[in-house]
């Protein structure tokens, strides 16, 4: 995980977010008061965010769901199960998807989620440790699901597959740049600093 924030630690619903391994995440904890025993009730949720860039055209058609008729207020139904995003490890089943930008099939990213504290687990008291660990394994079974994922160098904002050849990782396998942006922002960096020195 590259990094997390925390939005408010007053407020009944927290945030973190990031990439990890070339796929941005989220995790929110949402805090509902207290239980009968007066322990805090928490409910926590992640989700995965996939960005067409990062697909081929085929693995796309099974990452972004068709729409399959319109439910309450005209909200789109999907059948979740016919991708093989439904297959990867999460905990306890998919139970959300989401267009995060785009329209209807013409989504550029889509939110793949579930939840906790149901189907048993509600006397668990989970913990922002866990979540992440369950949430570092659905990333690393869909990176062997999708081997080639692209990911999206910080720099240029190209979008392109990790390779020792073109660039490098660093942190935890969180983060790649080409090797030739790199040098571009480093020579930038140094005449800069002769600019500011030489002044
Ligand atoms: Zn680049």
């Amino acid at each position: 995980m590259d990094y997390a924030f925390i939005i408010d630690r007053n407020s009944p619903l927290s945030m973190w977010w990031g990439t990890y391994r070339g796929l941005e995440w989220e995790i929110r904890n949402w805090q509902r008061g207290t239980t009968y025993d007066g322990e805090p009730h928490e409910h926590w949720n992640y989700y995965v965010i996939f960005c067409q860039q990062q697909f081929t055209p085929e693995e796309w058609r099974g990452i972004c769901l068709p729409i399959e008729g319109r439910g309450y207020r005209g909200s789109p139904n999907y059948r979740w199960s016919v991708s093989p995003v439904y297959d990867l490890p999460w905990h306890g089943g998919i139970s959300f998807y989401r267009n995060v930008t785009g329209v209807d099939e013409l989504a550029e990213k889509v939110k793949w989620g579930c939840d906790y504290g149901h189907d048993g687990d509600e006397q668990v008291h989970w913990s922002l440790d866990m979540v992440q660990y369950d949430l570092r394994a659905t990333i690393d079974a869909a990176c062997e699901l999708y081997p080639r994922l692209r990911w999206r160098c910080p720099s240029c904002g190209e979008y392109e597959t990790p390779d020792e050849a073109l660039g490098f990782f660093a942190r935890d396998g969180a983060w790649w740049e080409h090797y030739a942006c790199a040098h571009d922002r480093q020579r930038e960096r140094s005449a800069w600093a002769a600019e500011a020195g030489g002044a």
